[in-house]
């Protein structure tokens, strides 16, 4: 049989292994294996060649039991509907899982921003709150940057909305430019979560960062600040780090900072001094202590699982593994993070961010850092600890923990 790599689907078989071990209620099961609400647009956009341009444009708002839907907004050229509600249910999860008040949520627009000037796309984003302006906000869904947007989309976007809403509302969405309200910290956020659980993964399985190494797939926000807060808080040695065209390569460790300077100028990595080429897939299997998936779905599969050579898997990126590739890795001493707890970093800042929207007064970076630390430690124990006792895989523990606060939430208001 074919392997399976459509997300939602993929998201509703984890369900499945959750709801198995948690004995859920078939009438409850029913209702979390699909989203609350699903919204769809065409953005036209004139574009600076003068024609029109149509975009497909999405919102999905998964579940809001314990809170405001939260989620970010993607755009790829290969976006689908179904990978915006396998990304929306995954937000379910996540919030749970590090318990802070928030549904699930995610939306994108099918373009390539690699093709697009800046002005198309700050039409592309205003576009976007034109069409969903009224599903979302402060108390009802808050989205966020993801692959591709930024800070600057989350400042046009903000903008577009508070002049249709009339009045200021920052608290509306999350990743914003410090200037605009945005919150210390949170640039970093997601990659600095994902060091917290490798530091956590560490001690459990008492390995030294300081003698280790990793390799990490991804060298965007999530990639990139990974490996940089690898080196430098730990002294981990950093073999490999790859974009979308390569990996690079150096046997003796590379320098990220001065990596990730070279893409920003030149706009690639391949090329930097004293590192060789090698492909995204070679990098996976590399013979590591922490492997990081950072980039896009589906790159550990039934094909190269039996080849990774790593203690630890932090999934940093959504979705990375699938679900064959997961019952390998069950059969494995791989130490795995799932995703949606080890890139929780992202949203839980983005909840401290919203948070100092709402009281007005703005944390010193430490603050924010602590509270983010302390966040993920907590989770990142609660799952592993479960994942023990009943001697289950961490991503169903972390499912199986997220799903019983999910659906506590939904039976107290009624919905179940
Ligand atoms: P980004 O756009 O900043 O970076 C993506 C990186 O992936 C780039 O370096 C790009 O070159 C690389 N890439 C793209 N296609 C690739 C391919 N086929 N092979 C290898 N590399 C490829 O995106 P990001 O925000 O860093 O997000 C990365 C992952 O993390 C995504 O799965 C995203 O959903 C997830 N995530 C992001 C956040 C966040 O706060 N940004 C939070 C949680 C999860």
């Amino acid at each position: 049989m074919a392997e399976e790599k459509n997300l939602f689907k993929i998201a509703q078989l984890q369900l499945d292994e959750a709801a198995k071990f948690l004995k859920l209620e078939p009438k409850l099961h029913k209702l979390l294996r699909e989203p609350m609400r699903v919204f769809k647009a065409n953005l036209k956009i004139k574009m600076d060649s003068g024609k029109t341009k149509t975009f497909s444009a999405f919102r999905v708002q998964y579940n809001d039991a314990r809170g405001p839907c939260k989620g970010g907004i993607r755009y790829h050229p290969e976006e689908t509907l179904d990978t915006v509600k396998a990304l929306a249910a995954w937000m379910t999860w996540k919030c749970a899982t590090v318990g802070i008040p928030y549904g699930g949520a995610k939306g994108g627009v099918v373009c390539n921003p690699k093709e697009l000037s800046i002005l198309e796309l700050e039409k592309i984003s205003r576009a976007y709150i034109r069409a969903f302006w009224k599903y979302v906000g402060p108390d009802i869904d808050v989205p966020a940057p993801d692959v591709y947007t930024s800070g600057r989309e989350m400042a046009w976007m903000l903008d577009e909305y508070e002049k249709i809403v009339g009045h200021k509302s920052p608290a509306m969405i999350t990743g914003k430019p410090l200037a605009l309200g945005g919150s210390l910290g949170r640039d970093a956020a997601t990659g600095y979560g994902t060091v917290i659980c490798i530091r956590e993964a560490a001690k459990h399985l008492k390995i030294d960062l300081k003698k280790s190494t990793a390799a990490i797939q991804g060298a965007g926000n999530v990639g990139g600040w990974t490996a940089k807060l690898l080196q430098e808080k730990f002294g981990t040695k950093i073999m490999a780090i790859s974009d979308s065209k390569c990996a690079i390569y150096s046997e003796n460790g590379l320098n990220v900072e001065k990596a990730l300077a070279h893409k920003e100028k030149i706009g690639q990595l391949h090329g930097f001094m004293g590192t060789k080429c090698i492909t995204n897939e070679q990098l996976l299997e590399l013979e590591v202590d922490v492997l990081v998936p950072a980039a896009m779905e589906n790159q550990i599969t039934k094909e190269n699982t039996r080849r990774l050579n790593c203690k630890i898997l932090a999934e940093a990126a959504n979705g990375p593994t699938t679900k064959e590739a997961d019952g390998i890795l069950k059969r494995t001493k791989i130490f795995q993070i799932p995703d949606f707890l080890c890139n929780a970093g992202g949203v839980t800042t983005s909840y401290l961010e919203w948070v100092q929207n709402r009281m007005g007064y703005y944390w010193k970076l430490d603050e924010v850092n602590s509270k983010l630390d302390e966040v993920m430690t907590k989770a990142f124990w609660d799952v592993t600890n479960f994942a023990g006792k009943n001697k289950i895989p961490m991503r169903v523990a972390a499912y199986a923990l997220a799903v019983q606060k999910v659906a506590e939430a939904m039976k107290l208001r009624g919905l179940a």
